[in-house]
C-alpha cells in the first residue's frame, strides 16, 4: 500500500482499481480506533482487496484531538456542495473521480465501554446480520441496543442488537453526511460507519476494528462472485 498526498491531504492506495474506500480520523477526539485501522491494513493489506484509505479525513481535528476542525466544524456536517470547509473540499476533489462498492468510515462512540453498533446507507439481508452479529460475538464487545447520542453527528434513532440502517434508498434529507454526500454523488452507494466504544480497553477496539472490517469486506466480496 503505497502513501501518496492529495494537495495536503495524505491517503494510502493499495492495488490500481480500489472498489473499497475507509475512512478514519473524521472526530479528532475518536482516533484511537483510527490508528489501529491503520495498523490493521499495514499488516494485512497483502490480503485485502484493493483499496483507497484516507486515515485522517479531518487532518485538524485529529491534530487537536477535538470533534471540531479548525474551522469551527463538525466535518462530517461539511459534505455538501457550497461547502466553505477547506477540509472536505479536499477529500470531496479526491474522491469525485472513484467508483467504490464499499465505504467503511471507522468512528468511536464515547459513552459507550463495551457496546459496539453500526449505521448502514442501505439494509443488510438476515443472513448478514446474523454472520454480523455472530461476528462481533466472537470479541468481548457486546451489540449495543439503545438509543444513538443526540450529538451532531447522528439522527437519534434506534439501534437494535448492533444495528441501524439509514435506508438513504428510501429518504430525502440531507445533512452533510460524508455517507451521504459519497450516496448522491453516485461515488459509493453503501457506507457502513462503525462505532467502536470509545471507552473500552485498546485490545477490545483493536478485535472490533480486524473482526467487523474484515466481516464487512467478505460479506461484499461474496455478493459479487
Ligand atoms: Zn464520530
Amino acid at each position: 500500500m503505497d502513501k501518496r498526498a492529495h494537495t495536503s491531504l495524505e491517503y494510502y492506495l493499495h492495488g490500481a482499481s480500489p472498489r473499497i474506500l475507509l475512512f478514519s480520523g473524521m472526530h479528532g477526539d475518536e482516533y484511537e480506533a483510527g490508528a489501529l485501522l491503520l495498523a490493521y491494513l499495514k499488516k494485512n493489506n497483502a490480503v485485502l482487496p484493493d483499496f483507497l484509505y484516507i486515515p485522517k479525513i479531518s487532518p485538524s481535528a485529529v491534530a487537536a484531538k477535538t470533534r471540531k476542525n479548525k474551522y469551527g466544524h463538525d466535518i462530517n456536517r461539511q459534505f455538501v456542495e457550497n461547502t466553505t470547509d477547506q477540509e472536505a473540499r479536499t477529500v470531496m476533489s479526491l474522491l469525485s473521480p472513484f467508483h467504490f462498492t464499499l465505504c467503511i468510515d471507522v468512528h468511536e462512540d464515547p459513552d459507550r465501554t463495551m457496546g459496539f453498533y453500526l449505521y448502514d446507507s442501505e439494509h443488510m439481508s438476515e443472513s448478514e446480520l446474523l454472520a454480523y452479529r455472530d461476528a462481533v460475538h466472537t470479541t468481548d464487545a457486546r451489540l449495543y441496543t439503545g438509543v444513538d447520542d443526540m450529538d451532531d453527528e447522528h439522527l437519534n434513532l434506534y439501534v437494535e442488537k448492533g444495528y441501524v440502517s439509514l435506508g438513504y434508498d428510501q429518504s430525502v434529507e440531507t445533512a452533510g453526511f460524508s455517507s451521504r454526500w459519497l450516496y448522491e454523488k453516485n461515488i459509493c452507494k453503501r457506507t457502513f460507519t462503525l462505532e467502536i466504544p470509545g471507552k473500552a480497553p485498546t485490545k477490545l477496539k483493536e478485535s472490533l476494528v480486524r473482526v467487523v472490517v474484515s466481516l464487512l469486506l467478505s460479506l461484499n466480496k461474496s455478493k459479487h462472485v
